[in-house]
């Protein structure tokens, strides 16, 4: 999980970068980042949090000209969090500029790196991203082009990925196709996004997703497309649960559409006999019970309340507050709560840890019944592909029983999605997805746990 950008040939590129990565926002809110190239040089700018606050202060902009930038929302990576891993990663080799951000997660990299460091590579970060870099950078191939199909072609996992290698800009996408990533144009430019309602923001025609195993190659000369790797689609279903915005079109369907077909494809395996209200928990299952209730007599209410100015820093309260993190971000509206026979939908459950105390919060507004409806299957299995699934001893799911979940929660009834729902919902071929996280059918064989 993170957000890219990348802007070719456009008089505002570093602003329109500012502008997607704010569109993309709830793809990381950990870090950011913009590298820009003027035709001579690159600058870079990035920090900790939330985009608006990482470039609070405008002078930011004016440290970041050309008319060619790429940019990056961070989630939380694979290698850490320290500050050296902030994308994207800027690097100077052979009186070149070569800077990069990626979405994603590479595996299988420990022989790699063996091979790479006894040639000679220095790794700066502790990021999956930089292998791509060193093995352009070692490649023996005699083109630029050959280079970079040879080192795409010898990583495995996820990547979307935007680079800059002076005044050209590469564009890659894994043969899977796991994460999205698609290209549109705004006054003859060329926009790359991981999702649409980017484009949408900045004012640009979606031209086509970039098609999984393709690199293309934007230069003066135009833009050139490259295979790395057959297609092989394997698109991550979690990104229509939850990952992506339900403005945005991904892997050639609307979120929305298919999110409320969530809603509603499990309204209708696990009704609620008697519900009065379904309620979402803002914003994350909003549109999958919208869809649950279009399927069911109880109506669609809101029962929750979300601020939305949940920031980085606050002051911690005593220990005298209890669920103090879920009350800064949700309040109840009693008139709705009490007395009811409550419907909660909610898009997924990881840890369990946020409807847990949910679930204290709403019953203080002495509902008559609580049952929960959870519009993707149960989270099993760690993904090993960009998202930061825990492992399984942290995952509810894994560790115990529905009846046990439910004990757990403190509800009347719990009832998830079945995975043939789930893919029923996308209406495209089931093995055009990944759903490992719910069924443990890994796309590629993981050679053991890595830290780089
Ligand atoms: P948990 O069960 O871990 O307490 O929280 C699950 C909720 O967090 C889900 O309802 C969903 O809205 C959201 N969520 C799902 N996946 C992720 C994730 O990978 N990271 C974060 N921060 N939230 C997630
Ligand atoms: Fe997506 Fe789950 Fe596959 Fe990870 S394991 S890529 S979250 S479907
Ligand atoms: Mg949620």
């Amino acid at each position: 999980m993170c957000g890219i950008v990348g802007i070719y040939d456009h008089e505002e590129a570093s602003t329109l970068s500012y502008l997607c990565l704010y569109a993309l926002q709830h793809r990381g809110q950990e870090a950011g980042g913009i590298v820009s190239w003027d035709g001579d040089k690159s600058f870079v700018e990035k920090g900790v949090g939330l985009i608006s606050d990482v470039f609070a202060d405008k002078d930011t902009m004016n440290r970041l000209p050309g008319k060619m930038a790429i940019g990056h929302n961070r989630y939380s990576t694979h290698g850490g969090s320290g500050k050296q891993n902030i994308q994207p990663f800027l690097f100077n080799f052979q009186n070149s500029s070569v800077s990069i951000a990626h979405n994603g997660n590479l595996i299988n990299l420990k022989n790699t790196k063996k091979m790479l460091e006894d040639i000679g590579a220095i790794f700066q970060t502790t990021s999956d991203t930089e292998f791509i870099i060193h093995l352009f950078s070692h490649s023996e191939k005699d083109s630029f082009e050959e280079k970079m199909l040879d080192a795409f072609g010898s990583v495995q996992g996820a990547f979307s990925v935007v680079m800059m290698h002076d005044d050209k800009m590469i564009v890659a996408r894994d043969k899977h196709g796991l994460r999205p990533l698609a290209m549109g144009k705004l006054d003859g430019s060329y926009v790359f996004v991981s999702e649409t309602c980017a484009l949408d923001l900045i004012g640009a025609e979606y031209v086509r997703d970039i098609k999984p195993g393709e690199l293309l190659i934007i230069d003066q000369d135009g833009l050139r497309s490259f295979t790395i790797a057959e297609e092989d689609k394997k698109h991550c279903i979690f990104e229509y649960v939850y990952f992506s915005r339900p403005d945005s079109e991904i892997f050639g369907t609307s979120v929305d559409k298919i999110r409320r077909k969530f809603g509603k494809i499990l309204a209708l395996e696990k009704p609620v006999s008697n519900g009065d209200v379904v309620i979402s928990v803002p914003d994350s299952s909003n549109t999958a019970a919208v869809g649950f209730s279009q399927r069911s007599e109880a109506r669609f209410e809101i029962g929750l309340i979300r601020n939305h100015y949940v920031g980085r820093t606050f002051i911690y309260p005593s220990q005298a507050v209890r669920d103090f993190s879920v009350k800064l971000k949700f309040n109840t509206i009693k008139g709705v709560l009490e007395g009811r026979r409550v419907v909660i939908v909610d898009d997924s459950i990881v840890r369990g840890t946020t409807l847990k105390k949910l679930v204290r919060m709403i019953k203080k507004a002495n509902p008559e019944e609580i049952h929960i409806r959870i519009a993707s299957p149960p989270v099993k299995y760690p993904c090993y592909y960009g998202m930061d699934f825990p492992s399984e001893k942290e995952l509810i799911a894994n560790q115990k029983s529905l009846e046990e979940i439910r004990e757990h929660l403190d509800v009347d009834s719990l009832e998830y999605l079945s995975v043939d729902g789930l893919l029923e919902a996308t209406k495209m071929p089931e093995e055009n997805f990944c759903t490992a996280c719910f069924t443990k059918n890994y796309i590629e064989e993981r050679k053991e746990e890595e830290s780089l």
